[in-house]
């Protein structure tokens, strides 16, 4: 490889500085553009009056996918991060009062289903041996092979009937469990990724197994150390990361040794790359940073038509008292409609008067990312994309703020009266901090229509040189999805510059 072979990367969420740092390991000089202040993209981190709010990711698994990248920079993950496992995984709580602790462990897993429904005991097991083969044929090799041609989806269909991909989460799993709670608790984890479990591929029901074989983590420090983690390895392999430098526009030139890509960022500056790794939103990437490009408006119309995950509401908060025994590290509580509130969230037209929320309480684990005595949350209600819903989130987050908390007072008692600290980002912090096509936190939805070969690809196949990492492309979004995209990408552009 010449040594004046160079990539950028636009954005350093998990999926951008997972690949630069492949890159960077694999002897090319990379560069990260990052537009905000720090580094993370959803991961970002907010330190507000002594509390530390992880905003996005908390749920780490399949942390082998970390070990592999150290090691494939040739340094060992714990010299640099420490990962704390947590149990139970999730716990469950219902309007009924039902509460459910879901730890993965086949024996208290069936010993709480007996008590709700003896029937479904069977059921269940069956259902982890489904979620098993799926994981083997839809995870092991596929999450980070690309799918550049539909002959490498003709390859992989036969597998993909024989295990009902055509069917919904929702619909695999009621095959198995009959008590609607149960169907609940093996059903919601699709939308840790943006998919409703009503219409998202059964192929999503391998996070079943792929929390049971790996189990669920927390990095000591909170996700931002994960990310900072990250930071420093890429830094000491060479690589260059520039903050608060948003890529602007991005040129393709005709040269001699192939397209030079011509990044314009910050105000005024210009560096040429032989290749560009977006991990920007796709919409984002088309229209605006490759917008002087003849086919980059075309892919974005294509793109613009599919169907966009849900957008979020997250209210971070700090309480001046702990709140040990009353939750766990996360805690998800069901409202009392699951499918109906379901087709509101991805489908309709104005924000729910009802929700279910994920409930995040790190200091659970480790104390220190809060002033001592006081515990660190945050609370987090899926809602409509702004395309569905334009809703003015300037007046809605208020009172839509004081209404969570207030429901969050069955579970904590006088909260509001203990929170001492609080902030929130809305769908249009999505948009317009992070990019986001429509406010989207989750990019193109991970139905079956809209997986492996139907997503934008890894490498674009109009514009030479371009590659995509990160939620929008294959094998989508989460924290696993984006590392796995970036092993997916970084091989690509290795074998094409080398
Ligand atoms: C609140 C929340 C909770 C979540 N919880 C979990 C969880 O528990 N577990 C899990 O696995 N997943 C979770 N997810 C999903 C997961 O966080 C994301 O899918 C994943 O982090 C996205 O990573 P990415 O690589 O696509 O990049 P992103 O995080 O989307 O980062 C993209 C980066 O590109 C930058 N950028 C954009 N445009 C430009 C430009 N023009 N110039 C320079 N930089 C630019 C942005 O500033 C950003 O930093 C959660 C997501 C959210 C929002």
């Amino acid at each position: 490889m010449g040594t004046a072979t160079r990539v950028a990367v636009v954005g350093s969420g998990f999926g951008g500085l997972a690949a630069a740092i492949r890159l960077q390991a694999a002897g090319i000089p990379t560069t990260v553009f990052e537009a905000r202040d720090k580094p993370g993209g959803r991961a970002y981190v907010y330190e507000q009056d002594g509390f530390t709010f992880d905003g996005g990711p908390t749920v780490i698994t399949a942390p082998n996918l970390f070990d592999e990248l150290f090691e494939e920079a040739g340094r060992d993950v714990s010299d640099y991060v420490e990962m704390l496992p947590v149990t139970p995984f999730y716990r469950l709580l219902w309007e009924d009062g039902l509460s459910f602790d879901y730890d993965g462990q086949i024996d208290s897993m069936v010993a709480q289903i007996e008590q709700i429904n003896p029937a479904d005991v069977e059921g269940y097991k069956s259902f982890v041996s489904y979620a098993r083969k799926v994981f083997d044929a839809g995870y092991t090799e596929l999450a980070h092979t690309p799918f550049l041609r539909f002959s490498d989806m003709v390859r992989v269909a036969p597998e993909l009937v024989r295990l009902r991909a055509d069917r919904s989460v929702y619909r695999a799993v009621a095959r198995f469990v009959e008590d609607e709670h149960v169907r609940e608790a093996l059903s919601f984890h699709s939308l840790l990724v943006g998919g409703n479990p009503f219409d998202t591929s059964a192929i999503y029901t391998l996070i079943h197994h792929l929390e049971r074989e790996w189990g669920v983590f927390f990095p000591r420090g909170g996700t931002g150390a994960l990310v900072r983690a990250l930071v420093r390895l890429f830094e000491e392999l060479g690589g260059e990361l520039k903050l608060s430098a948003p890529v602007k526009a991005i040129d393709v030139l005709d040269s001699r040794g192939g397209p030079k890509h011509r990044v314009s960022y910050g105000d005024e500056s210009e560096e040429d790359f032989d290749a560009v790794v977006s991990n920007a939103d796709v919409m984002h990437t088309y229209r605006s940073l490759y917008g002087s490009h003849a086919k980059a408006e075309r892919k974005a119309r294509r793109f613009e038509r599919m169907s966009w995950s849900m957008s979020l509401f997250v209210l971070y908060f700090g309480t001046d008292r702990r709140y040990d025994r009353d939750v766990a590290h996360h805690t998800i509580l069901f409202g009392q409609r699951y499918r109906g509130l379901l087709d509101e969230i991805f489908r309709g037209s104005a924000l729910p008067d009802d929700f279910s929320l994920y409930l995040h309480a790190p200091t659970m684990t480790d104390p220190s990312l809060a002033p001592e005595g006081c515990e660190a949350f945050y609370v987090l209600a899926p809602v409509p994309h702004l395309g569905n819903a334009p809703i003015d989130w300037n007046e809605a987050a208020g009172p839509y703020a004081e209404k969570i908390l207030t429901y969050l007072e069955r579970v904590l008692p006088d909260l509001r009266q203990h929170v001492i600290t609080r902030r929130w980002i809305t769908p249009l912090d999505f948009r317009d901090t992070l990019g986001a096509h429509l406010g989207s936190a989750f990019s193109v939805a991970p139905t079956l229509t809209q997986s492996a070969w139907f997503r934008p690809h890894n490498r674009d196949s109009s514009i030479p040189g371009l590659y995509l990492v990160g939620a929008g492309t294959h094998p989508g979004a989460g924290v696993p999805g984006v590392v796995n995209s970036a092993k997916a990408t970084a091989k690509l552009v290795i074998e094409d510059l080398g």
